[in-house]
């Protein structure tokens, strides 16, 4: 169809400004409607995109013959910060925008500040997007803004990603920048946001994002005066207190073992696809979803989707699947776990670091750490300890390039996710087995994946960047543990975040008592300590643990 459009058009680009901007356009007002979703606008844009690649060759033939070239409406440039490798929404977003005739510079992911700024210079950039998914990237993006002021650019700064907030972009980044700065919380807000930025109103626009986030600091300094904290040698006091008399399980070995290339198809069967659809902004649980009134019919064809690309990367062995996880004798000592090399407890095979809760608590209420479901050493209970790193992501960049070299963005983001979803299911099946099999403690459960992933089961596997274990500098020493870059090709950025993106790392936990809980604000007193228990300098484990302190 565009090459005929072409033959009958007096000039190539006439192609892109009549025909397919005018479709690209009804694609954007109708996603901007809530009648188009948001796989239909990614795929869309496939089509756009390799219509333009079949009209470039002649575009720059007009080009070079003195033709005008195209104008887009805007240029932003896009980046997840540095340390941070997590790119399916900054990629989604791209793609939007990219729709709608802005013109997106998308830089990759670990980017540096330094990197992200010339770029735009260079370029003339309209707009800069920021992206970022651990909370170690918020502290970088408020460091981008500062650069920003620092050489004095005046531009819009876009703000997005999984652990970004309003309240985040309010209270620390909004403050380091002159200029706009809006949180942009999906996908199908990007466009309108863009566009008011760079519309005729955008001061009135920007004015009025100000002042919003000027609310939002004043009620957000106002609740945080309103919770009161004790020490942490009340909090101490006031550990949860669990009854260590029952019989500790022992895992059948100690020390490491690896699943190395592990098959997918005992992987997929516990996909999580609830989290699936709510990554393309299909909101709802599965699988009610598929029949849902307004969004159901989209909802079967993104799932029918994912079905042929499992079937495509299982057949072509694009994905590939490995674990590790170990047990060691352990004991609570203080809010530490030691794992023990040998049962005699003679020899340290590493020290996790827990935080405890510092909020104060109604009377009857314990102030946890994780260290609080361990036995402690001063029970004489020996006590045992799980951990464990698995990956789905092996093959996932090379297979996600492929996709888009062919101007194919919906199957990249299509496989990444579907990796995301593989990495889950594995961490779920690998739990499994170790309550079943490996530690064995719970040789006859038999759940439903239903009750599998509301985990329904005995033992919990907390994870360091979530509430529990908010440090995510404890995957060093998980990792050390386990070896898991060696065994499972499982790295750490400089941020902590696990390469390949789709990996899962953390602790297990047999006791029933074991629950998740979050740690909330810490005090200042808790940081020394918790830095000098670590041996890393004060100012460091301050930026590690920035959401967790005071501002
Ligand atoms: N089925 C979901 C599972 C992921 S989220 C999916 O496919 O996406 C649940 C996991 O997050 C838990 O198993 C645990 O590893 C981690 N987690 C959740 N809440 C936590 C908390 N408060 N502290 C530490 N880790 C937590």
């Amino acid at each position: 169809d565009v090459e005929e459009a072409r033959l009958g058009a007096a000039r190539p680009l006439d192609v892109i400004e009549g025909p397919l901007m005018a479709g690209m356009d009804r694609v954007g007002d109708l996603f901007g409607a809530g009648k188009m979703f948001l796989p239909q606008v990614v795929k869309s844009a496939r089509v756009m995109k390799t219509a333009v690649a079949h009209l470039v060759p002649f575009i720059e033939a007009e080009q070079a013959a003195g033709g005008r070239a195209p104008q887009p409406k805007g240029r932003i440039v896009m980046a997840t910060v540095k340390g941070d490798v997590h790119d399916i929404g900054k990629n989604i977003v791209g793609v939007v925008l990219g729709c709608n005739n802005y013109e997106v510079i998308d830089l990759g992911v670990m980017v540096p500040a330094a990197k992200i700024l010339a770029t735009a210079r260079e370029v003339g950039a309209d707009v800069i997007g920021l992206s970022g998914l651990i909370t170690p990237s918020l502290e970088e993006m408020r460091h981008v803004a500062g650069e920003m002021e620092r050489e004095g650019f005046t531009i819009p700064l876009l703000v997005g990603g999984a652990t970004t907030s309003r309240v985040h972009t309010a209270v620390k980044i909004e403050p380091a920048y002159g200029g706009p700065v809006v949180h942009v919380v999906d996908a199908s807000r990007a466009v309108g946001v863009v566009g008011a930025l760079l519309g005729a109103e955008h001061d009135g626009f920007a004015a009025g994002i100000r002042a919003e986030y000027e609310t939002v600091r004043r009620e957000r300094g106002d609740r945080r005066a309103r919770e009161p904290r004790v020490s942490i040698e009340e909090a101490r006091a006031n550990a949860l207190r669990v009854d260590m008399g029952a019989p500790v399980p022992v895992p059948t070995f100690t020390g490491v073992r690896a699943l190395v290339d592990h098959p997918l198809a005992d992987l997929v069967q516990r996909i999580d696809w609830t989290p699936f659809f709510a990554t393309w902004e299909l909101k709802g649980h599965y699988p009610e979803i598929l029949s849902d009134a307004r969004i159901g019919d989209q909802a079967r064809s993104l799932h029918a989707d994912a079905v042929a690309m499992l079937e495509r990367i299982a057949a072509e062995r694009l994905l590939r699947a490995s674990a590790v996880v170990g047990f060691w004798p352990a004991n609570a000592v203080g809010d530490d776990i030691e794992l023990y090399t040998s049962t005699d407890r003679a020899g340290l095979a590493g020290i996790l670091r827990t935080l405890r809760q510092q909020q104060q608590k109604p009377p009857g209420r314990p102030n946890i750490a994780v260290a609080d479901f361990v036995a402690p050493r001063t029970s004489g209970i020996l006590d045992y300890v799980g951990v464990f790193a698995v990956t789905a992501g092996l093959g996932v960049a090379e297979t996600a390039a492929m996709f888009e070299a062919a101007h194919d963005d919906y199957d990249a983001i299509l496989v990444k996710a579907l990796a995301d979803r593989l990495a889950e299911a594995f961490a779920e099946r690998l739990h499994e087995l170790v309550r079943r099999e490996l530690w064995g403690y719970a040789p006859d459960e038999a759940l439903s994946n239903v009750d599998l992933l509301a985990e329904r089961y005995r033992g919990i596997r907390p994870a360091p960047g979530y509430p529990a274990l908010p440090d995510h500098t404890e995957k060093e020493t998980l990792f050390a543990l386990l070896e898991a870059p060696a065994r499972a090709g499982i790295t750490l950025t400089e941020s902590m975040a696990m390469l390949p993106a789709a990996s899962v790392s953390g602790i297990y936990l047999w006791r029933p008592e074991a629950a998740y809980f979050g740690i909330g604000r810490i005090g200042p007193d808790q940081l020394e300590d918790y830095a000098r228990r670590k041996g890393r300098p004060l100012a460091e484990m301050a930026r590690w643990l920035a959401p967790n302190l005071d501002d």
